[in-house]
């Protein structure tokens, strides 16, 4: 398959080190209590001010980012996010915000669209209002988020839907699924809980029961998937990056630490505050451990069966193990449930058999078209 253009760039930003993708947590406050949440319990410092933040948004324009996402905590908790916005707009970042969107209204939809918001994903948990708010604990949240949704949508916004699945929404994605195709929006599905940014564990006691893992998997949201893992070569081992955490990605935390992508909390590279960005994201001997990293120092994963349904991730390895390279319990968890559900797709479906077993079969539902899913651009 040709490479799509944001793949191109992607790969050259990889081999240029590059950080075409930034994504920034302005806050860690939040008025929601999702138990799945992956921010820190205990967080202290003081948030980067307006003209701090817009410092990091210069430095990283200069070090050539072109994707840029603002996220928390909520994001419109931080009162400046207008200015915030104002300056990437000038910087003509693609910017993307995401959000619970209990805080939308009009005005916000038009200081949006005012500052050239490229998209606004929206943490969506099912249409069901009782199961959303046993998720976010907070009433009233579900009828706030929908008329968000609804704004953003009539204004022309580019709204996706995000939903993770827990033991408390898993078996309600199709319905989900259905209101994002009705609404014409995309939506991203994910049944991996991550640990917390500090490596906390609790999080991952509302994971989906591994016995229903498979069957999350089969539901119509991953067809397209399934069908690109069952089409999947043998994973490889080579030179190459596991994917793009300090390469072609960085993260800024709300105190300023960077780190090589969100997820690795605790392994900080510097702060903004003591030194340059571009500094630190040239010299700094934690992003350069990382950028070493590739898929052939993974040894424990070299003889697993599941390595080619596998997404590792070198961040969850840090959280659980400390390591950047150890195979984690969910990590193999997913990867197998994931097989589960491409044999047992392939048992239920001999057409479906028949194309996956087909070494010339055409690529089907690459990048969701058909099923209302989308995976996020690999940067
Ligand atoms: S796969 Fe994991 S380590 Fe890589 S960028 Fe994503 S969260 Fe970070
Ligand atoms: S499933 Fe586990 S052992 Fe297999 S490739 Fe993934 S992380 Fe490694």
């Amino acid at each position: 398959m040709p490479m799509t253009p944001l793949q191109a760039i992607s790969q050259k930003a990889r081999a240029l080190n590059v950080p075409i993708s930034a994504h920034i947590d302005t806050t860690y406050r939040c008025n929601f209590i999702c138990e799945h949440c992956i921010l820190p319990s205990q967080f202290g410092g003081t948030e980067l001010s307006t003209v701090e933040v817009v410092k990091v948004l210069e430095d990283l324009a200069a070090l050539g980012t072109l994707f840029l996402t603002l996220s928390g905590g909520e994001v419109f908790l931080r009162k400046d996010l207008d200015d915030i916005l104002a300056a990437a707009d000038r910087l003509r970042f693609c910017t993307k915000l995401y959000t619970h969107g209990n805080f939308i209204d009009e005005a916000r939809v038009a200081m949006l669209l005012a500052r050239h918001v490229s998209e606004v994903q929206i943490s969506f948990y099912s249409i069901d209002p009782c199961v959303h708010e046993k998720i976010t604990r907070v009433p009233g949240s579900h009828a706030k988020s929908l008329h968000a949704i609804d704004l953003l949508v009539a204004a022309g916004v580019r709204v996706v839907l995000a939903c993770p699945v827990t033991r408390y929404n898993f078996g309600s994605t199709k319905e989900l699924t259905d209101f994002a195709k009705s609404r014409k929006i995309p939506i991203k599905i994910s049944p991996q809980i991550q640990p917390t940014y500090s490596g906390e564990l609790h999080t991952l006691s509302v994971a989906t029961p591994s016995c229903e893992l498979p069957n999350v998997y089969l539901e119509p949201w991953n067809e397209s998937t399934l069908y690109a893992l069952a089409k999947a070569p043998a994973a490889k081992f080579d030179d190459s990056a596991n994917c793009g955490a300090a390469r072609s990605t960085v993260y800024i935390n709300p105190i300023g630490d960077v780190q090589g992508c969100a997820l690795m909390g605790g392994l900080s590279a510097g702060n903004v505050r003591q030194r340059p960005l571009a500094d630190i994201w040239r010299s700094s001997d934690v992003l350069k451990q990382i950028r070493e990293i590739a898929r052939k120092d993974r040894e424990d994963c070299k003889r697993c069966e599941n390595a080619k349904y596998c997404s590792f991730c070198m961040a969850n390895s840090w959280q659980v193990t400390k390591t950047l390279l150890s195979p984690t319990a969910s990590m193999c968890e997913q990867s197998n449930a994931k097989r589960l559900a491409v044999e047992e797709h392939k048992r239920r479906l001999p057409i479906f058999a028949a194309m996956a077993d087909d070494p010339v079969g055409r690529q089907r539902g690459e990048n969701g078209e058909g099923d209302g899913t989308e995976p996020e651009p690999d940067l």
